[in-house]
């Protein structure tokens, strides 16, 4: 126990250069093999940006399991933690025969490095993995509610719901608005859980890690995308978007026991989603990918995280504001306190949580 508290005093880094640097570092000492795909715009003070890769194991190991951090960019404080904390705590030294351990450290760099969820290209990450050549998801109720979503204007620092939006929950009921802000929309690109108009360099720079690692040629693949903004303080939630009956559903309860909760269906979720990762694995490797969401839960979903959120898109699509104006900070810091609690209790139960999680995932694959 007393190894988590300092664990969790140490692993989770200030911003994305300190995150990238230890990862790289660790990673390295640990004796894995490291690679950089680099992004091609640059951080808030010039720094340069890529999603960085470590493998252990053999290339032709028949199972694998890929750790995902910074989908949504900020929440990559916290999974990189988790990634780090792997490494430095002998991770790599419990990894079962025949099975490959892919770390994928920040997927949306930019958004980690910026503190956004979003892509450089405004874009949700976890609703982008849609067939682009195929009619888009349509979200009818996101339309009708677009500028309360992110109205033009805007006070930082407010934590109430503001009235439009609660006029629209009274027209549309609570429940429906929700559901149509995560949804994900693909019409409004400065708006909410936009999924955008092709893939991003996010979603190619994973499809290219798929590729590459030969994603689709294992018999079974676990991944664990960490995340945070829903549920519980502190408490990580197995969110798993197969149905019941499924294979990959099915080996989740072989791995993590009656802990997994189904998307769409749990008290941390607010409902159905459109072009999640999730799509991009299954897309190469069917149901023999068991895809689990570690979802740490932060403040109250509403209005806390969202509140933060709509704020920072008002931020970039509405305020024109610099980045050294009181505003602009003060914004950031909601939206970072917002994914990333700055607070020991947290952060020690996420680390417990992810080195449960991790344990018995290896266990799981090692079994099968
Ligand atoms: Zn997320």
């Amino acid at each position: 126990m007393t190894d988590v508290i300092d664990a969790a005093a140490r692993v989770f880094s200030p911003d994305y250069a300190t995150a990238r640097r230890r990862f790289v570092h660790a990673a390295a000492q640990a004796g894995g093999k490291v690679m950089a795909i680099a992004n091609p715009r640059t951080g808030p003070a010039g720094e340069l940006l890529a999603t960085d890769i470590v493998t252990f194991g053999a290339d032709n190991a028949s199972k694998a399991l890929v750790m995902v951090s910074a989908t949504h960019g900020v929440e990559g404080f916290c999974g990189s933690g988790c990634q780090l904390d792997w490494l430095e705590q002998g991770g790599p030294r419990r990894i079962p025969a025949d099975v490959q351990v892919i770390v994928v450290h920040a997927i949306n760099p930019h958004g980690f490095a910026w503190v956004r969820r979003v892509t450089e290209e405004g874009v949700d990450l976890n609703r982008n993995f849609v067939n682009f050549a195929q009619p888009l998801p349509t979200n009818r109720l996101y339309t009708q509610i677009a500028d309360d979503a992110v109205p033009e204007e805007w006070i930082p620092g407010t934590n109430e719901p503001d009235p439009a939006l609660l006029a629209a929950a009274r027209t549309h009921g609570h429940d429906p608005v929700v559901r149509a802000l995560v949804a994900g929309q693909y019409t409004h690109p400065t708006g909410l859980f936009y999924g955008g108009t092709e893939p991003t360099w996010s979603r190619r720079t994973l499809e290219t890690i798929l590729a590459n690692f030969d994603i689709g040629r294992r018999k079974v693949v676990g991944v664990i995308d960490f995340h945070t903004g829903m549920g519980q303080y502190g408490m990580g939630e197995l969110m798993i978007k197969d149905t019941a009956t499924s294979t990959a559903m099915q080996r989740a309860i072989r791995w993590w026991g009656p802990s997994v909760a189904q998307m769409g269906i749990t008290s941390a979720d607010a409902g159905p989603r459109t072009g999640l990762i999730w799509n991009g694995f299954a897309a190469v490797a069917g149901d023999r990918v068991t895809f689990a969401t570690l979802e740490y839960g932060t403040y109250l979903t509403y209005p806390t995280v969202l509140q933060a959120l709509r704020g920072d898109h008002w931020l970039h699509g509405r305020s024109g504001l610099p980045a050294t104006d009181p505003d602009y900070v003060k914004i950031k810091a909601a939206l970072k306190e917002a994914f990333f609690p700055d607070h020991p209790m947290w952060r020690e139960l996420v680390l417990f949580r992810a080195r449960q999680v991790i344990r018995m995932t290896l266990a799981g694959l090692d079994a099968e």
